[in-house]
């Protein structure tokens, strides 16, 4: 059957003269100079999480040797000056998305929490008995069981869009499962198992036309391509500081600002209220409404660090070097008898996702890093995918733009060593 949906690739084209000097890049991440076992550290685990550049620990540390106070609550100096630094992050945040306006740009502690406000706020206002859910088969499991608890909760179907052999997902049948009964959409817009960019414009759109709102889940891509939130029209996205060379505990929620405003509070607790008393509560506007307790400010403070140095080289730069470093692992890959390569999406972004005969997946890990090759090897929290697939687990190499074609060539040097070792 023809599909009726063709796939509009949202990628760049690979970077063959891309003015991009790699090396100038490395060193300003301080942990990329260490050797692990007597080998030069290659890391290629940066979906799991990605390094920190100097700037974002320079800014911690300044943070908490020279402006560490409680924010939104003091009248002295030092609260005015963390609550400035806290909400000057957010609107760095506001301006890395393109989100219209601040109140739309909330802090959670990392995706996982983010999709589960929008299960739990908008999820259990909206979603009755007998409605739908629809998620891809290709989601994280954070984009899955905050849905399923959900569905279970109200009664509701959680629907999933199959996928092909290569990892994509298969529009017509999107198509088909976008019905009435569909109240929600949420999507994961690149794959951490396989790499696959989504065509998330496209599939809001989609959603849209039945007034269906969309969540995309970016904690793969805000690192590694462009996102303008306007642009792609999504009611909802999230992503994890700690992937786009930030801390740890803090992520993002952006939500359009007239869906958040209809949504009740996640967490109650101070910040998030204008008054109390025990009669009647009065909740805080956005974004305050959704940021209960004393947020994570050294987090907010050090994610706006990792947003302005990554602005600073440009979105655009890295991706298009990305898509040569992944071109190049492809071919590095391929080349090795055996290995078969999980996810061949065309649209892709830096993920080598790969299984070798006779190998688990754990014991690839396990001798790579022994040639200082860090890499990832599991179900990658997507065991539905890997059940797709017909694998318990796969090895995963993942790229950032401080990663060169040397770390792919030792790489394949320490799969093949691999591969010796078994045999
Ligand atoms: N979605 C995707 C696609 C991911 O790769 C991850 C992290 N591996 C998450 C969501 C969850 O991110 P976090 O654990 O930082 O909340």
């Amino acid at each position: 059957m023809r599909a009726t949906h063709e796939l509009t690739l949202p990628v760049p084209t690979p970077g063959t003269n891309v003015a991009f000097d790699v090396d100038r890049v490395r060193k300003d991440f301080p942990l990329l100079r260490q050797q692990v076992h007597g080998k030069p550290l290659v890391y290629l685990d940066n979906a799991a999480t990605s390094q920190k550049p100097q700037v974002v620990i320079d800014t911690l540390t300044r943070y908490y040797a020279e402006e560490n106070s409680n924010v939104h609550r003091g009248v002295h100096f030092l609260s005015e000056r963390a609550t400035e630094a806290h909400e000057a992050a957010r609107a760095n945040v506001r301006r890395f998305l393109n989100a219209a306006d601040t109140r739309e740009v909330i802090f959670v502690r990392g995706a996982t929490e983010g999709i589960n406000l929008v299960a739990q706020s908008y999820g259990r206002t909206h979603i009755k008995p007998g409605d739908e859910i629809i998620i891809s088969w290709m989601e994280h499991h954070s984009n899955i069981v905050p849905w399923q608890m959900l569905c279970e909760d109200k009664g509701a179907v959680l629907r999933v869009i199959p996928i092909n052999d290569d990892g994509e997902v298969l529009l017509d049948e999107y198509e088909r499962l976008l019905t009435p009964r569909t109240k929600f959409v949420a999507l994961v817009h690149v794959s951490n198992a396989l790499g696959t960019i989504n065509p998330v414009k496209q599939m809001i759109e989609m959603a849209h036309r039945q007034r269906v709102p969309v969540l995309l889940d970016g904690a793969q891509a805000v690192a590694h391509l462009p996102v303008d939130v306007q642009e792609l029209d999504c009611d909802f996205y999230v992503f994890s500081g700690h992937k786009v060379l930030g801390p740890t505990g803090i992520g993002i929620l952006y939500g359009k600002a007239d869906f958040l405003e209809r949504m009740p509070p996640y967490q109650g607790g101070g910040d998030m209220i204008l008054s109390v008393t025990f009669e009647k509560t009065r909740y805080n506007t956005l974004p305050y409404k959704f940021e209960a307790g004393t947020p994570h400010i050294a987090g907010v403070v050090g994610l706006g660090a990792a947003i302005d140095y990554l602005q600073g080289i440009g979105l655009d730069r890295i991706a298009a070097y990305e898509q040569g470093l992944l071109a190049y692992g492809t071919d590095v890959l391929s080349a090795i008898p055996g290995l078969r390569l999980i996810g061949t999406a065309r649209g892709k972004a830096g993920v080598l996702s790969f299984v070798l005969e006779g190998i688990h997946a754990h014991d690839i890990g396990t001798v790579l890093d022994q040639q200082g090759v860090a890499i990832r090897a599991g179900h990658h929290c997507a065991m539905p995918v890997m059940q797709r697939f017909g694998v318990p687990a796969t090895a995963r190499a993942s790229l950032a733009f401080y990663n060169t074609r040397g770390e792919l060539d030792a790489l394949g040097r320490a799969i093949r060593k691999a591969i010796e070792l078994f045999s």
